[in-house]
């Protein structure tokens, strides 16, 4: 017998109609490309989303056609999401860091229709405007006084965002289709081989935006201010865009401009509360607090995943500026939310050095993920803290597979989903990454874990990046070397580096060598390109010798 409840579809559209209804005060201020602030409130978010459905009608976009963006976070981004997924199409997010080849790959294996783009990305179009016969028409995302002069192939249209809006009206209704429609289409970075698609649908959009809001998780409230760092153009910002409008919390989008700098200025002018990134931005963030001797006056906490959160930015932000770090794991196969760092009862009252420890760790998996680690034979690890595996993980808004991929294809017949990170689970669910396993240093057999030595190098003052990477070793077959960035103005000795490390990890995992580079080759996605590292320093210690 089924129960006698409404069998309503879950619509990406229903967030933004219900924050325009519910939320009328609730604002979205986005720094545009000019510097300039521009600020409006749900119900004209939702009645520009609907407007933007005309434009794309009139650009014969129909149901399941593939729409690009190459935008900051910004409103025009954010009508473009709500406007494409609600008429039934898919807004296909890029990722305009990627080098042109890979996005005239992307652009060309999605087949998109039309591509909207920021006019900062004006060169990009140029570049792979050849590549994408796909495309009939770019539309910039902005007005005609800004346009860039570009000379499109014949058969692709040259358009001005606000003069097409400005020719239509919001006369349209949200439609009602099946949930399980795809809705949105982000590409893996992928740090080896081309990037592939992760294909969203509205029913795991939403039920992830319900799931992040909980208060274990970004713990959202309508009286909340959120500044996404993360891009839109990378996993839907983490589900921002989605989870801020369902709880009735304002967007504040910060444009391109993501130095400390900025970054402070934002939040404090605009009262944010919370904001969520990646490790790279919370340091430059941290390091001009610490130079300017400016605070953070109104953010209470900072969501930080995508890479290890390093200790450094666990404990200053917390002790010297007063910001709760809440560390969480994920990846765009994930939506991206698998796990959080967030108190039980058994961990609430740690203090100092074993809350940091704690901290150090990547979360329990939140309600919606299952998760487990598994030998090379597929045999699940216990839980005990120590076993390290595979990472898998299965939920409602995990992939299935990738696009153009049979249903199914990315998991095993259990539905279980391989993530490619090596972790230990402890006895209360708590999850550790030790690493990628393509990362992963064996030494003698046994696995060091670069992870927990990137995040120590980074502690040390005169360090500003580090990566561990695995070099070739006559007897050990694999050794760490540490690759490290000194910070502006001081001066690296290697020996005394690796003094950072005394008494905090076992001796056999000291790095073999330390190297000094000017800067670290970085992937689309602001993470540490270690498959460049390690290709170039695979026989270092062998070439020393
Ligand atoms: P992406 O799909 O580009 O978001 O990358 C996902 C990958 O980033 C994961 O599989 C992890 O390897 C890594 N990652 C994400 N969050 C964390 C974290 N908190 N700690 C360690 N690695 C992370």
């Amino acid at each position: 017998m089924f129960g006698l409840m409404q069998d309503r579809p879950l619509m990406i559209s229903s967030i933004i109609r219900h924050a325009a209804r519910n939320h009328t005060a609730s604002e979205i201020v986005s720094k545009n490309v000019d510097g300039g602030i521009h600020r409006y409130r749900y119900p004209d978010l939702e009645s520009r989303a609907r407007r933007l459905v005309r434009v794309l009608k009139g650009l014969d976009i129909k149901p399941s056609d593939r729409v690009a963006t190459l935008g900051w976070n910004g409103f025009r981004h954010l009508e473009l999401y709500y406007a494409v997924s609600g008429m039934q199409a898919i807004c296909h997010t890029i990722n305009p860091r990627l080098g042109a080849p890979d996005i005239g790959f992307i652009v060309a294996d999605a087949a998109d229709s039309v591509i909207f783009a920021e006019t900062s990305f004006a060169a990009i179009i140029e570049a792979i405007a050849t590549q994408t016969p796909s495309v009939r028409a770019v539309v910039f995302m902005c007005d005609r006084a800004e346009m860039p002069a570009l000379d499109l192939p014949s058969g692709m249209a040259l358009l001005c965002y606000e003069e097409l809006m400005a020719a239509e009206t919001d006369d349209y209704t949200w439609p009602e289709f099946d949930e399980r429609t795809a809705a949105s289409l982000c590409y893996t970075s992928g740090t080896t081989g081309k990037p592939k698609g992760v294909l969203y649908s509205h029913r795991s959009t939403v039920i992830h935006a319900m799931a992040v809001t909980a208060p274990d998780v970004f713990g959202l409230r309508a009286t909340d201010r959120v500044l996404p760092v993360v891009p839109m153009f990378h996993v839907n910002a983490w589900g921002l865009p989605y989870a801020a409008p369902a709880t009735g919390a304002s967007l504040i989008m910060p444009g391109r401009h993501l130095d400390g700098p900025s970054l402070t200025a934002l939040m404090n002018d605009e009262h944010v509360t919370m904001s969520a990134g990646v490790p790279t931005v919370w340091l430059g963030l941290l390091h001009h607090l610490r130079a300017s001797g400016e605070r953070l006056e109104t953010v209470d906490r900072l969501v930080i995943g995508g890479s290890a959160c390093p200790r450094l930015l666990l404990a200053a932000f917390q002790t010297e500026y007063g910001v709760r770090v809440d560390h969480a794991w994920g990846m765009s196969e994930t939506s991206p939310l698998g796990t959080m760092n967030a108190p039980v009862p058994t961990t609430m009252n740690l203090a100092g050095e074993a809350k940091l420890r704690h901290l150090e760790k990547q979360g329990r998996g939140i309600f919606g993920i299952d998760m487990k680690i598994v030998d090379d034979s597929g045999a699940e690890l216990a839980w005990d803290g120590v076993a390290q595996g595979n990472l898998m993980v299965r939920g409602v808004w995990v992939a299935s597979a990738y696009w153009g991929q049979e249903p199914g294809s990315a998991c095993d017949a259990q539905g279980w989903f391989a993530t490619g990170d090596v972790a230990t689970i402890d006895p209360g669910g708590t999850m550790e990454i030790t690493d990628r396993s393509k990362d992963v240093i064996k030494s003698g057999g046994e696995w060091i874990s670069s992870i927990t030595l990137e995040n120590i190098a980074v502690s040390h003052p005169d360090v500003a990046e580090a990566a561990i990477v695995a070099t070739s070793h006559p007897k050990w077959t694999e050794r760490p070397l540490l690759v490290v960035v000194a910070r502006p103005g001081a001066t690296l000795d290697p020996a005394e580096v690796l003094t950072i490390y005394d008494g905090k990890i076992p001796k056999w995992w000291l790095p073999d060598g330390v190297v000094v580079l000017d800067e670290l080759p970085h992937t689309a996605t602001g993470k540490v390109h270690k498959l460049t590292l390690r290709n170039r320093f695979r026989d270092h210690l062998e070439r020393q010798a």
